[in-house]
Protein backbone atom coordinates (compact mmCIF):
# COMPACT_ATOMS: atom_id res chain seq x y z
CA UNK A 1 0.00 0.00 0.00
CA UNK A 2 1.15 3.58 -0.30
CA UNK A 3 2.36 3.88 2.72
CA UNK A 4 4.70 7.04 3.09
CA UNK A 5 4.05 10.03 1.39
CA UNK A 6 6.25 13.32 1.77
CA UNK A 7 5.14 16.75 1.26
CA UNK A 8 7.24 18.04 -1.78
CA UNK A 9 10.56 20.17 -0.33
CA UNK A 10 11.14 22.53 1.46
CA UNK A 11 9.14 19.98 3.94
CA UNK A 12 10.60 16.58 3.28
CA UNK A 13 8.89 15.37 6.63
CA UNK A 14 7.31 11.38 6.02
CA UNK A 15 3.79 10.33 7.05
CA UNK A 16 2.38 7.32 7.49
CA UNK A 17 -1.49 7.32 6.24
CA UNK A 18 -3.72 3.88 5.92
CA UNK A 19 -6.45 5.74 4.04
CA UNK A 20 -6.52 9.22 2.59
CA UNK A 21 -4.00 11.75 3.04
CA UNK A 22 -4.97 14.50 5.90
CA UNK A 23 -4.79 18.22 5.06
CA UNK A 24 -1.72 19.89 5.97
CA UNK A 25 -3.45 23.14 7.01
CA UNK A 26 -7.15 21.96 8.97
CA UNK A 27 -6.15 18.61 9.36
CA UNK A 28 -9.38 17.44 7.77
CA UNK A 29 -9.50 13.93 6.82
CA UNK A 30 -9.88 13.63 2.97
CA UNK A 31 -8.49 15.24 0.46
CA UNK A 32 -9.52 15.14 -3.19
CA UNK A 33 -6.58 13.82 -5.95
CA UNK A 34 -6.76 17.03 -8.54
CA UNK A 35 -3.50 15.87 -10.61
CA UNK A 36 -1.29 13.09 -10.55
CA UNK A 37 1.75 12.01 -11.84
CA UNK A 38 4.59 9.49 -11.53
CA UNK A 39 7.93 10.55 -10.81
CA UNK A 40 11.40 8.87 -10.11
CA UNK A 41 10.77 6.66 -13.27
CA UNK A 42 7.38 4.88 -12.01
CA UNK A 43 9.03 4.36 -8.18
CA UNK A 44 6.50 7.76 -6.87
CA UNK A 45 3.75 9.94 -7.79
CA UNK A 46 3.75 12.78 -7.35
CA UNK A 47 -0.15 14.12 -6.48
CA UNK A 48 -1.78 17.63 -6.49
CA UNK A 49 -4.49 17.57 -3.73
CA UNK A 50 -7.10 19.93 -2.44
CA UNK A 51 -9.09 20.33 0.50
CA UNK A 52 -12.72 20.36 0.16
CA UNK A 53 -13.16 21.93 3.42
CA UNK A 54 -10.91 24.92 3.48
CA UNK A 55 -9.35 24.35 -0.12
CA UNK A 56 -6.11 24.31 0.41
CA UNK A 57 -4.11 23.00 -2.06
CA UNK A 58 -0.50 21.13 -1.63
CA UNK A 59 2.00 18.28 -3.38
CA UNK A 60 2.75 15.08 -2.17
CA UNK A 61 4.98 12.45 -3.53
CA UNK A 62 3.84 9.01 -2.42
CA UNK A 63 6.00 5.90 -2.69
CA UNK A 64 4.98 2.39 -2.88
CA UNK A 65 5.56 0.02 -0.38
CA UNK A 66 7.79 -3.20 -1.20
CA UNK A 67 4.63 -4.85 -0.20
CA UNK A 68 3.04 -5.27 -3.75
CA UNK A 69 -1.03 -5.54 -4.30
CA UNK A 70 -2.04 -8.79 -4.82
CA UNK A 71 -5.30 -9.59 -6.78
CA UNK A 72 -7.07 -13.15 -6.17
CA UNK A 73 -8.61 -14.29 -9.16
CA UNK A 74 -12.17 -15.80 -9.02
CA UNK A 75 -11.13 -19.23 -10.71
CA UNK A 76 -8.30 -19.61 -8.28
CA UNK A 77 -4.49 -18.12 -7.94
CA UNK A 78 -2.98 -14.52 -7.53
CA UNK A 79 -0.78 -12.40 -9.00
CA UNK A 80 0.16 -8.74 -8.48
CA UNK A 81 -1.59 -6.09 -9.39
CA UNK A 82 -0.16 -4.38 -12.89
CA UNK A 83 -1.41 -0.93 -13.19
CA UNK A 84 0.30 -0.88 -17.04
CA UNK A 85 -2.30 -4.18 -17.65
CA UNK A 86 -5.39 -2.28 -16.24
CA UNK A 87 -4.16 1.04 -18.40
CA UNK A 88 -4.05 -1.25 -21.49
CA UNK A 89 -7.19 -2.94 -20.92
CA UNK A 90 -8.67 0.76 -20.36
CA UNK A 91 -6.78 2.33 -23.52
CA UNK A 92 -8.51 -1.04 -25.63
CA UNK A 93 -12.12 -0.38 -24.77
CA UNK A 94 -11.34 3.53 -25.06
CA UNK A 95 -10.02 2.92 -28.55
CA UNK A 96 -11.96 6.01 -31.09
CA UNK A 97 -13.45 7.66 -27.96
CA UNK A 98 -12.84 10.95 -26.44
CA UNK A 99 -10.98 9.91 -23.74
CA UNK A 100 -6.89 10.68 -23.43
CA UNK A 101 -4.04 9.44 -21.66
CA UNK A 102 -4.69 11.98 -18.80
CA UNK A 103 -8.00 10.93 -18.05
CA UNK A 104 -7.13 6.83 -18.39
CA UNK A 105 -3.93 7.51 -16.41
CA UNK A 106 -6.07 9.45 -13.54
CA UNK A 107 -8.87 6.93 -13.78
CA UNK A 108 -5.49 3.74 -12.60
CA UNK A 109 -4.51 6.21 -10.31
CA UNK A 110 -7.65 6.20 -8.52
CA UNK A 111 -8.59 2.91 -8.41
CA UNK A 112 -5.00 1.61 -7.40
CA UNK A 113 -5.64 3.71 -4.15
CA UNK A 114 -8.45 2.65 -3.89
CA UNK A 115 -7.51 -1.07 -4.08
CA UNK A 116 -4.91 -0.08 -1.51
CA UNK A 117 -7.06 1.55 0.60
CA UNK A 118 -9.07 -1.31 1.06
CA UNK A 119 -7.26 -3.06 4.17
CA UNK A 120 -3.78 -4.07 2.52
CA UNK A 121 -4.99 -7.76 1.83
CA UNK A 122 -5.62 -9.07 -1.08
CA UNK A 123 -8.19 -7.95 -3.58
CA UNK A 124 -10.67 -10.21 -5.24
CA UNK A 125 -10.34 -9.45 -8.72
CA UNK A 126 -14.12 -8.59 -8.93
CA UNK A 127 -12.95 -5.59 -7.28
CA UNK A 128 -10.86 -4.43 -9.66
CA UNK A 129 -13.20 -4.67 -12.49
CA UNK A 130 -15.62 -2.96 -10.76
CA UNK A 131 -13.68 0.01 -9.78
CA UNK A 132 -12.42 0.26 -13.15
CA UNK A 133 -16.21 0.22 -14.10
CA UNK A 134 -17.59 2.51 -11.89
CA UNK A 135 -15.51 5.19 -13.50
CA UNK A 136 -14.82 4.25 -16.89
CA UNK A 137 -18.76 4.64 -16.78
CA UNK A 138 -18.64 8.44 -15.47
CA UNK A 139 -16.42 8.79 -18.31
CA UNK A 140 -17.65 7.29 -21.46
CA UNK A 141 -20.88 4.71 -21.44
CA UNK A 142 -19.21 3.15 -24.83
CA UNK A 143 -15.89 2.64 -23.14
CA UNK A 144 -17.59 1.08 -20.29
CA UNK A 145 -19.52 -1.19 -22.33
CA UNK A 146 -16.70 -2.76 -24.12
CA UNK A 147 -14.46 -3.17 -20.78
CA UNK A 148 -17.29 -4.85 -19.09
CA UNK A 149 -18.12 -7.42 -22.10
CA UNK A 150 -14.31 -8.06 -21.79
CA UNK A 151 -14.42 -8.40 -18.62
CA UNK A 152 -16.72 -10.89 -18.53
CA UNK A 153 -14.82 -12.85 -20.75
CA UNK A 154 -11.68 -12.66 -18.84
CA UNK A 155 -13.34 -13.89 -15.59
CA UNK A 156 -16.80 -15.21 -16.12
CA UNK A 157 -18.22 -15.38 -12.65
CA UNK A 158 -21.28 -15.48 -11.24
CA UNK A 159 -20.68 -12.99 -8.56
CA UNK A 160 -18.58 -10.75 -10.74
CA UNK A 161 -22.08 -10.51 -13.29
CA UNK A 162 -24.16 -10.35 -9.94
CA UNK A 163 -22.23 -7.03 -8.83
CA UNK A 164 -21.86 -5.65 -12.56
CA UNK A 165 -26.09 -5.92 -12.52
CA UNK A 166 -26.14 -3.95 -9.63
CA UNK A 167 -24.04 -1.17 -10.43
CA UNK A 168 -26.18 -1.49 -14.10
CA UNK A 169 -29.28 -0.40 -12.07
CA UNK A 170 -27.29 2.52 -10.11
CA UNK A 171 -27.52 5.71 -11.54
CA UNK A 172 -24.24 7.33 -13.15
CA UNK A 173 -23.02 9.91 -10.69
ZN1 LIG B 1 -8.03 21.84 4.88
Amino acid sequence: MWVSASLSPPNSSVFYYAGGMRCVICRHEDTKVVDSRTAEDGAAIRRRRECPHCLHRFTTFERMDEVPLMVTKTLGGREPFERAKLISGVKAASKGRPIDDDAINALADSVEEELRNMGGGDVPSTKVGLAVLERLRALDEVAYMRFASVYKNFDAAEDFQREAALLDKSPVS
